[in-house]
């Protein structure tokens, strides 16, 4: 570990514990009057195997309201994938039920990724923290707010989903350009910049590890040295960065927040 640079940055990798620094967040984009949601995190207040998952107090639905965005306003929900940290706040519970926590929305779904989740394949208890398939995924079915799509599904003429199987079967990117620049919501393609010195590296996560590995080395191999912004998942932040060749792989530059600024 001595060796890599971005092991060596205490934002990324905390020596004194010997883990990752790992963020969960979403991503809201306002598009052609469209207002997208991708991923909604852990949620608060639900039943979770995972102890720092269980009944939390995340308050990132409050967060997002503190930007000015209500729940009213969302009219897209995707989830890049159909983990425990990705899905959390697509419902609340009141009245005796689990409700859709954006009203107005409509809740995409892979259907790819809704197969696997729902099907017997998904039985690893560590894949399955809890019922979270069942109390924030199926009530947006039962609700008839849900819709299946595939893995390229072009959502705004400057919006398309993209796939990057491995980390689950049907996880999926989102790719945005507008105005002659480019971004890519990553999801879980990778989870620390570390592995983009190591790109074979996976997650004990990753349902795939091959598919995984591929995915990433193509993902990476196509925007080497580009000008598409990446947002990472689960990166610290500023999550935004590039990704650069170097003598041996590859490496993540982080952009400074004033930068992001810049960029919208
Ligand atoms: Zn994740």
């Amino acid at each position: 570990m001595s060796e890599s640079v971005a092991a060596s940055n205490p934002k990324l990798y905390d020596v004194s514990s010997g883990r990752f620094v790992v963020a969960i967040q979403g991503f809201l984009i306002e598009s052609e009057g469209t207002t997208l949601l991708v991923d909604t995190c852990v949620g608060d207040c639900k039943l979770r195997a995972r102890g720092e998952f269980n009944d939390a107090r995340f308050g990132w639905l409050s967060r997002l309201q503190a930007t000015g965005i209500r729940v009213d306003d969302v009219d897209l929900v995707l989830s890049t994938h159909l983990h425990v940290d990705h899905v959390g706040c697509n419902t609340y519970y009141a009245d005796g039920g689990w409700r859709p926590t954006f009203p107005r929305a409509r809740y995409l779904f892979v259907d790819e990724e809704f197969e696997f989740w729902t099907s017997d394949s998904a039985t690893s208890p560590l894949e399955r923290t809890g019922d979270y398939v069942g109390d924030s995924i199926l009530p947006l079915f039962e609700f008839g707010v849900a819709d299946f799509i595939n893995a390229r599904h072009v959502i705004t003429p400057s919006i398309c989903v993209i796939p990057l199987p491995g980390h689950t079967p049907g996880h999926v990117g989102v790719r945005i350009e507008s105005d002659g620049q480019r971004a890519v919501i990553s999801g879980d393609l990778f989870h620390t910049a570390i592995q983009c010195e190591n790109p074979d590296w996976n997650t004990r996560f990753c349902v795939d590890p091959e598919q995984s590995r591929q995915s990433r080395r193509i993902f990476f191999e196509t925007h080497a040295d580009s000008d598409t912004l990446i947002l990472p998942a689960h990166f610290p932040y500023p999550c935004a960065g590039f990704i650069r060749r170097t003598d041996t792989a590859y490496r993540y530059e982080f952009i400074s927040p004033e930068r992001i600024l810049d960029l919208l």
